[in-house]
């Protein structure tokens, strides 16, 4: 094996241990977080609620309510609706193109985004189960924290830029220019029907919703529970099968690297020894036979070094090239053919 090819393999196999890694953290990861919904308490917002909690002395570490969503202030006004909510968020993308001289194009280029998000306070409402009944609510803390919240498009609105003489002038110069904008707004309105799974704490009377403590997903959805934890749990599952497979290839690649590591160190002890025997023979050779030379014979000289006569047959090309010296420098691949070397065996000559 040559020093490229063991690079390139340790590529590979590093590409799929690492990938190995990733798909097992986000397996890990989900099915930790699947397991502690399957261990997150249930509680209706009603007036025992809080008995509840007291109870459990001041602090469940992770409950899950569903309730409508009410603005503790005022609510927040959607610039472009009548509509209110507690979350807002505004986008505003501009869509510019640049001229690309090497290709003569005009191209799109990354787009301009601005965005600004903005909440106030609000808590999630029980139903009053009768008219004397008071309702009951949850506050909820740090919304934005939450995973899985996902906000509603109000406004969605793309419209053509069109560029003031001044600014066409500056496009033409910088060779850039704004073809359009687009502004989004999405808020969290009041009503809404939300799940919140986290810290469930009680202050001075009132009910708190905060993100749980450790390493534990603090959740804020429109889903029910039921489909959160199934989504949750179809990640983990998919996770986990990516992770079966890539444990089985990165098996496999051990076990292939495994045996062509085995047979490279297997040739070179084979040929280590091919050259110890060769040497005992030569010696012995040389000792018993230095008169038996024919005269005027000339043996073929090694095509590396051009001076000392050829020894030993490279296998298996049977190329008959190398002297021993030149043979024990840990040749890869034939000076004749460029066929890699397997054996090296001792060759007598006349
Ligand atoms: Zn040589
Ligand atoms: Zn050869």
């Amino acid at each position: 094996m040559d020093f490229e090819k063991i690079l390139e393999h340790c590529a590979i196999f590093s590409i799929d241990a690492a990938l190995l890694a990733v798909f097992y953290r986000l397996y890990k990861e989900k099915s930790n977080c699947a397991q502690n919904l399957k261990e997150a308490q249930h509680f209706e917002i009603n007036n025992d609620l809080i008995r509840k909690v007291e109870d459990s002395g001041g602090t469940i570490p992770y409950a899950s309510v569903t309730g409508k969503v009410k603005a503790l202030s005022s609510p927040l006004q959607s610039d472009h609706t009548p509509l209110r909510g507690v979350m807002q968020e505004k986008i505003i993308n501009e869509y510019k193109i640049r001229w690309i001289p090497s290709l003569r194009i005009w191209s799109p280029v990354d787009n301009n985004i601005n965005r600004k998000v903005a909440s106030v306070p609000f808590s999630l409402i029980g139903e009053a189960k009768s008219l004397f009944q008071k309702k009951r609510a949850v506050e909820i803390i740090n919304p934005f924290l939450a995973e899985e919240l996902v906000l509603n498009e109000v406004y969605n609105n793309y419209r053509k830029y069109d560029e003031s003489f001044g600014e066409t002038i500056i496009g033409f110069l910088s060779r850039e220019h704004t073809v359009g904008i687009k502004e989004v707004e999405n808020m969290l309105l009041e009503n809404t029907t939300l799940t919140a799974i986290g810290k469930l704490t009680i202050e001075n009377e009132n009910l708190k919703m905060s993100p749980p403590d450790g390493n534990v997903t603090y959740f804020l959805t429109t889903l029910s529970y039921d489909s959160l934890y199934n989504k949750i749990n179809s990640h983990a599952r998919l996770y986990k099968g990516i992770t079966i497979v890539m444990g089985i290839i990165t098996s496999v690649l051990i076990a292939y690297y495994g045996k062509k590591i085995y047979e490279e160190i297997r040739r070179r002890i084979d040929r280590r020894r091919d050259l110890q025997r060769y040497l005992e023979a030569k010696k012995h050779a040389s000792k018993s036979s230095s008169s038996k030379k024919v005269s005027g014979y000339k043996p073929p000289k090694c095509v590396v070094c051009l001076e000392d006569p050829v020894e030993m047959i490279v296998l298996d090309c049977g190329h008959a090239c190398l002297c021993f010296n030149c043979a024990d420098r840990r040749l890869q691949t034939c000076p004749m053919c460029r066929k890699s070397i397997h054996r090296l065996i001792p060759v007598y000559m006349p």
